[in-house]
């Protein structure tokens, strides 16, 4: 969607003051820190109680942002950007997203409840990916302003919006209507937490309900207390596990670690099975679960996806702690609604027998704190907790209702005290309310790993996957290349997300590749591209598929597969079309045909070729005609053999420049991964994988002092250095060193000086803020891998798969 200043002026009634008003805008952005801000940023300045955005235009000018959404020109900058003068900038940023949400006309599903809304976001997302290209809100944006920004991130390739709106009082849902614009409505558990902003239930309910003014179908538990208030001209699909005359009725059934779901829908009864059993996953499942029949799908995918659902962490976090104990993170509310969650949480992650909970004073309304913390404690009881530290004013009043309570005024009491707690081998729940700064508790306890991960984001593998799958002809085959552990972002994990994915192929180069995927449970059929002839017979016992390239290799295969009697076994014929690595060439056709006519052993699953140039529109010419090679000889197999295989010739770079010779099939690489050499294309890829270190040790050296191996960096004044413990063994080049690379800290470059060693680096950190024990970007959003491969004259490819395997591999979803 291409927006200019002038489209936008008049859809946030701007006053414009500025030069150039046909600059294309691309990004939008509240944050001035963000390393995403570049010239086709329009930039707004919010303001709130504790942040005036106007400070930063200044700053932001400075690094090449011209275009400004603000209340008032700050008078130091009168001359030198371009502005949109409004009354309000956040409502300017809510109208500009009601109008880009207009512009799209697919189904949006908006969420909106008490507890949920992010975990039914993120498991609707993984549920309807291998089907839908979706935009969902990142993270928990489901604010005044996370929404706006959540919606401006559609696109045109997507086809379905998951988005949740969260409100803390009256009056904000209506707004939220309005950007999200929702087709179907979920309404998530309504609890009491949020009560706040709220004189009553009933009007927390209504409120939220203004969610859900135009929606073609509203998804809700069926329960009196909340139907009462839903406009009756609204459609719902409705489940419930005490009603029948519910859309959907559900009972349940709890084995050890699993819930059994017995679902009638439409006088047919099936059962689901999750991998959850305390209330609040169950009923987030259902909704999800519903969305689904509401899709139709049946009832064949819905069990084996349901099946796979996988904890959200993104509010509760698990962590390793110190001393072999394991901790729950959720230092940031603190209510009797969440409580009951964390605990259900704890309860189903615990690792230890052992159990204590930290827990700060509670904030609810409604009730006195004799009532509440007896309510409390009874909770506290029935989760049999072993101990429970308590930090607060209050609940230092009401420890005696706790058996076995410790506790503490405040968190600086806590604290001091923290070497008698004897925290060891239990699992910890650390649950406060964010003004109780209970994060510095989940620092004191968390292990500190001091090493080097490649943090691998699985979200932006899928959004990768999707974007090119919708570049494909609907029929389009999808071979992933999968090869040198997945470009050296992690093997099994690809795999088995891509197959979850449903791609149609895999690709490795060699055998044990394959076999170690197989063994770990991988169905997908792959396809190896170099197998030996000595890997064959474990080759066909594993039922991976060679890519056949030679009448020597042919013939050798087909022995060991005549000697095993197989029949029809798959095989892949490579041609050579200019590529000139592996391949028949045109005059070793006839040879070919006459080695596989008639023969039952083997089975031409696919024919293929590899292009040299696909990326590179110099050489288009020389493509092409290994495109038309590639048909001619193809064709010439096919009829022959009177055959018809898959037939497959692109990479990713050949996806994107020769959408044509699609065939039945592509390979996709380095796309997955999150890299593409066109520029435009980048931009709509997600960064896969982000390389981090942290600072071992900060010196000062003075002016003349020399840093590292060869004395190759003198200071040429007094210099604050960091030490971070990785170097070329990890795959980092050395010509990336001295003066050439940097590394990313506090969002600020730091460049590498001297020679990088084996294990460890030097950057210079004089103008930044930071201390040991941070956190050290080596590569990801910045510096990308294909910028560090333009500096260093080689490819992203090689950047890759050079990152050693002593470097642990960390996979998360957002
Ligand atoms: C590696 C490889 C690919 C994928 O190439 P990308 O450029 O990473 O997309 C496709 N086909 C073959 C034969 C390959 O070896």
């Amino acid at each position: 969607m291409t927006l200019t200043i002038r489209n936008i002026v008049p859809i946030i009634k701007a006053n414009w003051i500025g030069q150039n008003d046909v600059a294309i805008i691309d990004y939008i952005s509240i944050d001035s820190r963000s390393l995403q801000n570049d010239e086709n940023t329009l930039f707004f300045a919010l303001s709130g109680p504790n942040h005036d955005g106007h400070q930063y235009i200044e700053e932001l000018i400075n690094k090449g942002t011209q275009y400004f959404v603000v209340t008032r020109i700050p008078e130091d900058v009168k001359e030198k950007g371009n502005f949109l003068v409004v009354e309000n900038t956040l409502e300017a940023l809510q109208k500009f997203a009601a109008y880009y949400r207009s512009l799209f006309d697919f189904p949006i599903i908006g969420i909106t409840g008490s507890n949920g809304k992010t975990i039914i976001k993120e498991w609707l997302n993984f549920l309807l990916s291998p089907d839908y290209n979706i935009i969902r809100s990142p993270k928990s944006y489901n604010s005044q302003v996370g929404v706006p920004l959540s919606i401006l991130g559609i696109k045109e390739k997507h086809n379905l919006g998951i988005f949740e709106a969260g409100i803390s009082t009256t009056n904000e849902m209506e707004k939220l209507q309005k950007i999200i614009q929702p087709t179907i409505g979920i309404l998530s558990n309504i609890g009491s937490a949020h009560d706040e902003g709220f004189q009553s239930v009933a009007e927390k309910i209504k409120e939220k309900l203004k969610l859900f003014t135009s929606v073609k179908v509203l998804i809700l538990n069926k329960n009196k207390s909340i139907s009462a208030f839903v406009n009756p001209k609204i459609k719902t699909f409705s489940w419930c596990s005490d009603d029948k005359s519910a859309d959907v009725y559900i009972t349940k059934k709890n084995t050890d670690e699993l819930t059994v779901l017995c679902v009638t829908y439409q006088e047919d009864t099936f059962t689901i099975t999750i991998p959850f059993h305390d209330q609040a996953s169950i009923e987030n499942a259902i909704h999800c679960m519903m969305v689904m029949l509401y899709f139709g799908y049946n009832q064949k995918v819905i069990q084996t996806r349901m099946a796979q659902l996988y904890p959200v962490e993104m509010r509760l976090k698990v962590k390793n702690g110190i001393n072999n104990t394991t901790i729950i993170d959720d230092s940031y509310s603190s209510d009797f609604q969440s409580l009951k969650i964390a605990l259900d949480f704890l309860e189903n992650q615990k690792q230890h027998k052992k159990k204590t909970v930290i827990l700060s004073d509670i904030f609810q309304s409604g009730l006195n704190n004799e009532e509440l913390y007896s309510q409390v404690s009874q909770l506290i009881i029935s989760n049999k907790i072993n101990r429970v530290i308590g930090v607060g004013e209050t609940i230092s009043q009401y420890k005696n209702k706790f058996i076995n309570c410790i506790a503490f005024k405040n968190i600086d009491d806590f604290i001091t005290s923290f070497e008698n707690l004897n925290f060891e081998n239990e699992t910890i729940l650390i649950k406060g309310a964010r003004d109780f700064h209970f994060e510095e508790i989940v620092s004191m306890l968390e292990e500190k790993t001091h090493e080097t991960v490649l943090e691998i984001n699985l979200n932006a593998i899928s959004h990768n996957l999707n974007f090119y799958k919708s570049k494909l002809a609907p029929k389009t085959k999808m071979m992933v290349m999968v090869k040198a552990f997945g470009y050296g972002n992690g093997g099994f994990e690809i795999a088995k997300l891509l197959e979850h994915h449903k791609v149609d192929y895999l690709g490795v180069a060699f055998a044990d590749e394959g076999i170690s995927l197989k063994s770990a449970g991988i169905t997908v059929p792959i396809m190896v591209l170099n197998p030996e002839s000595t890997s064959f017979s474990a080759l066909i016992q594993h039922q991976l598929e060679p890519e056949i390239y030679s009448i020597k290799g042919l013939k050798a295969f087909l022995k060991i597969a005549e000697q095993k009697k197989l029949k029809y076994f798959p095989i892949h014929i490579k041609l050579d079309t200019g590529m000139h690595r592996l391949g028949f060439e045109e005059e070793n056709l006839t040879e070919l045909i006459q080695t596989l006519k008639g023969n039952e052993t083997v089975q031409i699953k696919s024919i293929l070729s590899h292009m040299a140039t696909s990326d590179d529109l110099k050489h288009d010419a020389f493509s092409k005609s290994q495109i038309a090679l590639f048909e001619k000889l193809s064709s010439q197999l096919q009829t022959s053999l009177n055959i018809k295989p898959i037939r497959h010739i692109l990479n990713t770079s050949g996806i994107t420049n020769y959408p044509e010779a699609q065939y039945d099939m592509v390979r996709l690489g380095i796309g997955l991964y999150g890299i593409s050499n066109d520029y435009e294309e980048q931009k709509e890829l997600e960064n896969v994988g982000t390389l981090k270190s942290i600072i071992s040790q900060i010196r000062t050296i003075e002016k003349g002092e020399s840093v590292g191996y060869g004395r190759r960096f003198i200071a040429e004044k007094e210099t604050i250095i960091a030490t971070i413990p990785i170097g070329y063994a990890d795959g980092i080049r050395r010509s990336w060193g001295h003066g050439v690379g940097y590394v990313v800290i506090n969002n600020i470059q730091a460049k590498i000086i001297g020679s990088i060693c084996m294990d460890m680096l030097m950057v210079d950190v004089t103008n930044i803020d930071c201390k040991e024990g941070q956190t050290v970007i080596v590569f990801g959003e910045n510096p990308t891998v294909n910028f560090m491969a333009k500096q260093l004259n080689t490819i992203p490819y090689e950047i890759l798969t050079s990152i050693s395997q002593r470097v642990k591999r960390v996979f998360f979803r957002e």
